[in-house]
C-alpha cells in the first residue's frame, strides 16, 4: 500500500482563502479584523515565523501590527505592551511569539492576554472552554489545524481509536481534548503517550489514527503502524544533511518512506501539518473579532 498524502499547503491556502472571503465581505461593512505579534530579541526561526505569519494576515485582508523589542526588554514592559493591545479595538487577536527571553515569565504574559484576543488559544480561560466543549472556545492553532486536515479529508474519527505521542501543552493535550469532543471531528476514543509510557509501540499500534508530536526525527517507525492507519506527523526536526547547501534538512517524527508504505494516509514534513498552523491562526483572528463585534 501507498499512502494517500495529505497536503497541508493545498489545504492551508484554501482555509486562508476563505478566510480572506469573509474579510473582504466584512470589510464592506467597516471591520477589519486585526491581528498582533509580538516579538521579542533575535531568535532567527522566531523572527522567520513572526515574518510568514505578518505576510499570511496581510494577503488575507487583515490589519497587521508587528512589535519587535530586544532581547533585554525587562518583563514589566512587555506586559505593559499586552495591557496597550488588550484595549486597542483595532486588534481582535493578540499573539506573543515564545519562547520569550529567560527573565521574563512566559505564563505571566499570556495569563495577562485578554482570552478574547488569545488566538493562541492558551489562557485558561480558552483551555478551559476547549474541554467543556464550548463553541467560543479559541482552540490551539496547531491541534486544531490537525482537525482540519482529518474532516476535510474525509478521515472519520468518531469512534476511530486516536493515538497522540507527546502530551505538550500547545499540541498533546489540546490536541486530545480536540478528538474527544462531540460531533464532527471529534467523537475519538483517545490515548496520550509520553515518555512514561510502557510499551508504547504496542499502543500506537491499536491505533486508526497515530498524531506523533515528540520532537524527535523519525521516531514513529513502520512496526508500530497498524495497515491502514492514518498518520499525521507535527513534528519539525533538523538533521544534518552535508550533501544539500543549507547543511541540514527538515524531517518529521514519522519515519516518513516506511510508514508511507503501511498507512492509509500521511502528512509530509514539509508541507503537512506546519501550513495549518498559520492557516488556523488567521481562522482564529477572524473568529476572535466576530465574536466582539
Ligand atoms: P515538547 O517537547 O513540549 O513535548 C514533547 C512530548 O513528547 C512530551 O510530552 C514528551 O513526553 C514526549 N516524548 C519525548 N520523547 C519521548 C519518547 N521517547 N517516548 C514517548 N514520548 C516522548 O514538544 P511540542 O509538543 O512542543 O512539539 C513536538 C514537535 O512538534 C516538535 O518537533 C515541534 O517542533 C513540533 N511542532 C510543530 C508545529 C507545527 O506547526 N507543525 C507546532 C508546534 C510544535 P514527557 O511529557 O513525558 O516528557
Amino acid at each position: 500500500m501507498s499512502a494517500r498524502i495529505i497536503d497541508g499547503v493545498a489545504l492551508g491556502k484554501t482555509i486562508r482563502q476563505e478566510v480572506a472571503a469573509e474579510v473582504a465581505a466584512l470589510k464592506g461593512r467597516g471591520v477589519v479584523p486585526g491581528l498582533a505579534v509580538v516579538l521579542v530579541g533575535e531568535n532567527p526561526a522566531s523572527k522567520a515565523y513572526v515574518g510568514s505569519k505578518e505576510k499570511a494576515c496581510l494577503e488575507a485582508g487583515m490589519h497587521s501590527v508587528k512589535v519587535q523589542r530586544p532581547e533585554t526588554l525587562p518583563e514589566a514592559d512587555l506586559l505593559a505592551i499586552v495591557d496597550q493591545l488588550n484595549h486597542d479595538p483595532a486588534i481582535h487577536g493578540i499573539l506573543v511569539q515564545l519562547p520569550l527571553p529567560k527573565h521574563i515569565n512566559t505564563e505571566k504574559v499570556l495569563l495577562r492576554i485578554n482570552p478574547a484576543k488569545d488566538v493562541d488559544g492558551f489562557h485558561p480561560v480558552n483551555v478551559g472552554k476547549l474541554v467543556i466543549g464550548d463553541p467560543t472556545a479559541l482552540r490551539p492553532c496547531t491541534p486544531w489545524g490537525v482537525i482540519q486536515m482529518l474532516l476535510r479529508n474525509g478521515i472519520e474519527t468518531r469512534g476511530a481509536n486516536a493515538v497522540i505521542i507527546g502530551r505538550s501543552t500547545i499540541v498533546g493535550k489540546p490536541m486530545a481534548n480536540l478528538l474527544i469532543q462531540t460531533g464532527p471531528g471529534g467523537d475519538a476514543t483517545v490515548t496520550v503517550c509520553h515518555s512514561k509510557t510502557r510499551d508504547l509501540p504496542a499502543v500506537v499500534r491499536g491505533a486508526d489514527i497515530v498524531i506523533a508530536a515528540i520532537g524527535k526525527a523519525e521516531f514513529v517507525t513502520a512496526d508500530m503502524v497498524r495497515p491502514g492507519a492514518t498518520v499525521i506527523d507535527v513534528g519539525i526536526n533538523r538533521v544534518d544533511d552535508p550533501s544539500v547547501p543549507k547543511g541540514y534538512r527538515l524531517v518529521g517524527d514519522v519515519a516518513y518512506g516506511p510508514v508511507a508504505e503501511k498507512a492509509a494516509a500521511i502528512t509530509p514534513v514539509p508541507g503537512g501539518v506546519g501550513p495549518m498552523t498559520i492557516a488556523m491562526l488567521m481562522a482564529n483572528t477572524l473568529q476572535a473579532m466576530k465574536q466582539v463585534v
